[in-house]
């Protein structure tokens, strides 16, 4: 497998993406200091571009997500950390990378949800629609993309490529 040459999404593209989705959210969101969950480590470098192009009180937290293999059916995930997360009574917007089968989302959603936020959204910087499994609706999407597995801007393979400034498909 080797990185594609030719980016998927130009680093121009992800910016110009980014500041845009800071301005809707910073509308939906002004008064209320929400808190940004990002789900480590993938969301890493889009919520640091993301946070500053959201010019309103916030709080940034982070989470670890992983997901159990072999348990295909329910999606157990998880979560480090959910213990010491103060959500009750937040506005608590969850910043993924992508969002695939959904599985991932859906399983941290419901934990969440849980634990009585105020609200609960899900921004992703990608979303493969047609790889969807459980039903994940992003509140905030930077891009759909088709099924390719992607590298790049945070996202990894086997932990490399995730300091590429563009997103790049894995090819053969
Ligand atoms: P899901 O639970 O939605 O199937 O998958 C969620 C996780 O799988 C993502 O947060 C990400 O870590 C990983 N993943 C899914 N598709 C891709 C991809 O195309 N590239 C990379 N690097 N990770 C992916």
């Amino acid at each position: 497998m080797r990185v594609s040459e030719r980016p998927l999404i130009s680093a121009a593209a992800v910016a110009a993406r980014v500041e845009a989705l800071g301005c809707e959210m910073a509308g939906d969101y002004a008064g209320k200091r929400p808190l940004l969950l990002a789900v480590l480590r993938g969301a890493s470098l889009f919520v640091a571009d993301l946070a500053r192009a959201l010019p309103i009180e916030l709080e940034l937290d982070f989470i670890q997500a992983r997901s159990y293999a072999g348990t295909r059916s329910t999606g157990s995930v998880a979560l480090s950390r959910a213990e010491d997360l103060e959500v009750t009574g937040r506005h608590v917007i969850v910043v993924e990378d992508i969002v695939d089968t959904g599985r991932t989302a859906a399983a941290l959603l419901e934990r969440l949800h849980g634990l009585s936020p105020a609200s609960l959204a899900l921004c992703a910087l990608l979303d493969k629609p047609s790889r969807r499994v459980v039903e994940v609706h992003p509140n905030y999407t930077g891009f759909s993309i088709d099924d390719h597995f992607v590298v790049g801007y945070g996202l990894d393979c086997d932990g490399l490529h995730r300091n590429l400034p563009a997103i790049h498909v894995m090819e053969a």
